[in-house]
């Protein structure tokens, strides 16, 4: 009822917004782009601009807020990075032309997951929609970057699975079906976790008849040829995707011209601690990509290379035969080392071409980019030339998968100038000598100078005005002007046309004659010059497949060129690939740290792993012994091995793995809010129900986070845990130095522990692995190293002499260590935890990279009963166990009597971060 006062442009707003809810709606009046009522406040706060108000009809003032059309770009930028989508309704018509309301229209809708090239990506890395399908028969998962137009498709059993892919990807957004919001997946989890936005498509998107009609229309091939026919859940979600894309851009995007369907177990799969912890891509605290491996690793020279590179160590491979293949092409390259530094030049001239071909397709490239793709396609037949030298299969792949396309670069040559303008519409873009009637006006545009300076020399003859001057101006065209001190001279036939502080203008019979003619000449011309553009800009959008095969492959050379390039620079060796689970290494170095180090001053280390004898390590040793770099060194070592780079050792033989886990540290999570202690049980008890024997586990300092008792408690039951039932290879390094008593005790378990000898008063750091336990934990020297005043130092010896653990020595000798873990166990437990509606995943789905359940509780028990003193006992369920959670407060005034009943004076700091946590978590403030 309300809207019946409304003004008709208010009542035409507001139908445009309900078609699109979910958006800031960008409405566009006159120069601005202007927002209304909630959007304007959301944006408002977003942006930081004024809220105004709006009348419009209604006794209401409409909450508004405007920005100027030409800075559209970045704020649109700034709202999709905050999580906002934006819809972009523009003028569809001439105002001045228009009889009543100007009409308008969305023309493009703005999404984390499907910006383009002028949207300021990254070009370093990949923009992944993701796109969900979930029905009782499992997930269809697809992805597909729209500034690229790579797109892939797979089929997940679990939701593991799918936050596996989701580690994967790296999505900026998800779109699903509505089921998948009750698939038994945390969404909001996910949401934090990746930092992404979720959309809900109507079930309408997801009709397989229509499905199957879009895949089709869009690869011009039947369903059977696209290979979607018989994988329903992949072709569902594939679909959807593709529906979102069109929906948003609302343009061509024929340079999505292919999609690949992919088994997930093809990929070693590394989860999204795991590449946190290990700093594959950024570093832990400063988020910066110098200090990772990818820093060191990186010498590409194009942009799709680096993306390119950044998936390989997303996306290490399991299959013997392809890491063996990039082996033999790296090392082919490491043989022709002058070959190899040209090819390296040749590609530093190539331009993104996956992006410019996204641009070409949407036609938004300007003639610019047409050069640079010409440039681009200058170097093809040398780095072809160069690679016929090639004998590996893989380089002979390469060189027969670039294609030279040099008819596109003859047709752009001829057709571009060297340098043109940005600007499409201005002229300036076509080359003399290209089309006829283009010369034709360009003659005449020439023409037209001549005669114009012809016309002005005979003028000043017949006036005897000698400053007389042609002069132009856009608005008021050609004229003749006459300084104010010759106006006496000026002849009767002078029309006067403008009056200028020190001089008139004017124009003449004659010279509007030409005027018309020079003018009209330059329109055509302009014009003439953008369909020439255009047309050339078409037949390479005709070309995509071709492109984008060729860019896939200068970006696998551009890999391998680079890993070559660093194997040989910093003396690496190619490891021996074995599926035997052998891990040997001998004088292996930490990829980063020995370049961040001075040269020669890493000490190097050996390892030896396998699926016997020597599964598990435990490593002590004091703190900044080296024990976390060691470590590291060997899942990097692991992970380089199978990206099928050459590593850092003298020699390496090295199984492959299905997953690499980690947890490393337990002092850095802080800053994100979560109990560190909670934060490293989430993590162990992932680990210990995801890996495997095929896994390569690295556990640094688990239990640090707790109490001595608890932490020794719970570090042990974990060491048997996965000595009994989880048999993956592991390096455990602990502070615990009881855990050496394990040794000999358990299967496959050895101690390893790293040399220090004592100088004078202070220790000194040997940074050299041997065999054996550290017999004491050297904390008090390190103190005393970093300079903790010599009293506190005197009085801590005195104390730790007092509470001497021999104590708890004795008693952990006499511990049983047979717990029996038997596999019905974990069943019940998880079962157990099945029912419980705080659980983030459904039984049995333990997702990757966090715990099933938020337990404080398991803190809070567990500090109970060390306070009696009793010595750890041979902990009989692994780590997060559910089954004593505790009735926990449902209302506020629950909260005030829980509150009441928490007794502070015995909790431990940490203890009372957790229930800090629950509480928020519970009344959902967080
Ligand atoms: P821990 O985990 O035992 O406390 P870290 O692994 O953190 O010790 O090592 C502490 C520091 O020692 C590192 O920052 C590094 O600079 C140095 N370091 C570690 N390993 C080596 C090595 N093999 N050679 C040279 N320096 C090393
Ligand atoms: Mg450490």
């Amino acid at each position: 009822m309300a809207e019946k006062k409304l003004s008709p442009m208010m009542a035409e707003y507001l139908e445009t917004k309900k078609q699109y809810p979910d958006c800031i709606l960008f409405y566009r009046i006159g120069d601005f782009y202007e927002m209304f009522y909630e959007d304007a406040k959301t944006a408002s706060s977003v942006l930081d601009l004024v809220l105004t108000g709006k009348d419009c009809g209604q006794a209401e003032r409409a909450p508004m807020c405007g920005i100027p059309f030409h800075a559209a770009d970045s704020y649109v930028t700034r709202l999709v990075g905050a999580g906002y989508k934006v819809a972009i309704a523009e003028q569809l018509e001439d105002p001045k032309l228009a009889k009543g309301l100007v009409k308008r229209g969305v023309i493009r809708v703005v999404t984390p997951g499907t910006l383009t090239a002028e949207q300021g990506l990254d070009e370093t890395k990949n923009n992944f929609l993701m796109s969900i399908f979930y029905d009782a028969s499992g997930f269809g998962v697809s992805s597909v970057d729209v500034s690229t137009g790579e797109f892939l498709t797979t089929t997940c059993g679990t939701v593991k699975e799918v936050l596996d892919e989701l580690s994967r990807f790296q999505p900026a957004e998800i779109v699903c079906n509505q089921a998948f919001m009750i698939s038994g997946a945390d969404t909001d989890f996910i949401k934090e976790r990746f930092n992404l936005i979720i959309t809900e498509l109507e079930d309408g998107v997801y009709k397989d008849e229509a499905a199957t009609k879009l895949l089709e229309e869009h690869f011009h091939a039947s369903i059977q040829g696209i290979g979607l026919a018989d994988r329903d859940l992949s072709r569902l979600s594939a679909a959807a995707a593709l529906h979102y894309v069109y929906e948003t851009q609302k343009n061509s995007v024929a340079h999505i011209s292919n999609i690949r369907y992919y088994a997930s177990s093809q990929y070693m799969i590394i989860d999204t601690a795991t590449q946190r912890n290990l700093e594959l891509i950024e570093t832990m605290r400063e988020k910066k990509k110098r200090g990772t491996l990818l820093w060191v690793l990186d010498k590409t020279r194009t942009a799709m290379g680096a993306r390119m590179l950044r998936r390989f160590l997303e996306q290490p491979l399991i299959d013997r035969a392809q890491i063996l293949a990039r082996q033999d092409a790296i090392e082919e390259l490491c043989g022709h080392y002058i070959d190899r530094e040209e090819m390296s030049e040749y590609l530093n001239t190539v331009y993104d071409f996956e992006r410019l071909l996204g641009k070409i397709c949407y036609k938004t490239a300007n003639p610019r980019d047409l050069i640079a793709f010409k440039q681009s396609l200058r170097m093809l037949p040398d780095i072809r030339q160069e690679l016929g030298l090639f004998q590996s299969p893989l380089m002979k792949e390469i060189y027969e998968g670039i294609d030279e396309m040099q008819e596109l670069y003859q047709r752009i040559d001829q057709a571009i100038v060297e340098d043109p303008p940005v600007s499409s519409r201005d002229g300036g873009i076509i080359r003399e000598g290209y089309h006829a009637e283009a010369d034709r006006y360009m003659q005449s545009k020439l023409n037209g100078k001549q005669w114009l300076a012809e016309l002005e020399q005979r003028e000043r003859e017949r006036t005897g005005i000698k400053t007389l001057k042609v002069k132009f101006n856009r608005i008021f065209g050609y004229c003749i002007e006459v300084t104010n001190s010759f106006k006496d001279l000026v002849p009767a036939d002078y029309i006067r046309k403008q009056t200028l502080t020190g001089a008139e203008r004017y124009t003449t019979e004659e010279l509007e004659k030409l005027q018309n003619e020079i003018l009209g000449a330059e329109e055509k011309l302009h014009q003439l010059e953008y369909e020439l553009f255009c047309d050339v800009r078409d037949t390479i959008a005709e070309n995509v497949q071709r492109v984008q095969k060729t860019s896939h492959y200068v970006a696998l050379l551009d890999c391998l060129i680079s890993l070559s390039k660093v194997a040989t620079s910093n003396n690496y060796c190619r490891p021996e690939i074995n599926e035997a689970g052998r891990i040997e290494i001998r004088d292996g170095r930490h990829p980063v740290i020995e370049k961040l180090l001075q040269d020669g001053m890493f000490v190097t280390n050996d390892t030896r792993l396998d699926d016997a004898a020597d599964r598990i390590a435990i490593i002590t040793g004091p703190n900044m012994a080296g024990k976390s770099t060691y470590m590291r060194q060997v899942a990097l070592i692991v992970l380089m091995a199978s990206i099928g780079s050459f590593v850092p050792a003298s020699h390496a033989d090295i199984s492959i793995c299905d997953r690499i886990f980690t947890r490393v540290g337990a002092s850095d999570d802080l800053a994100s809010g979560q109990s560190t202690f909670m934060v490293e049980m989430n993590e162990v008890a992932n680990i210990l129900r995801n890996a495997t024997t095929k896994s390569l586990l690295i556990l640094d300092e688990i239990g640090r986070g707790t109490s001595t008792f608890d932490g020794l408690s719970i570090a042990w039951a974990v060491v048997e845990y996965i000595a009994k039932v989880v048999r993956a290879k592991t390096l455990f390094a602990t502070h615990y130095h009881e855990l050496t008593e394990l040794e000999g005790r358990l299967d496959g378990v050895n101690n390893y522990c790293i040399a220090v000898t004592n100088h004078d008063q202070d220790i000194v750091f040997l940074r050299k692995i041997i065999p054996g336990g550290a017999d004491q934990s050297y904390g008090i020297d390190v103190a005393s190293l970093a300079g903790v005043p010599r009293p506190v130092i005197e009085r801590a010896k005195e104390i730790a002499a007092e509470l001497s653990d021999a104590d708890i020595l004795a008693k952990a000798r006499e511990l049983d260590c047979e717990p029996g873990f038997r596999q019905e166990s974990l069943a019940l437990e998880e079962s157990g935890a099945g029912a419980d509606s705080d659980l983030l995943f459904g039984a049995g789905d333990a997702p990757n990279g966090m715990v099933a359940e938020r337990m404080p509780e398991a803190t809070r028990g567990a500090a109970g009963s060390t306070a009696d003193g009793t010595a750890p006992a041979g902990a009989t369920t692994p780590a997060g166990a559910a089954g004593t959670e505790p009735a926990l407060p449902a209302s506020i005034r629950d909260a005030l009597d829980y509150l009441r009943s928490i007794d502070i004076n015995h909790m431990t700091p940490l203890d009372a971060m957790n229930t800090l946590y629950e509480l928020k978590d519970r009344f959902q403030l967080s």
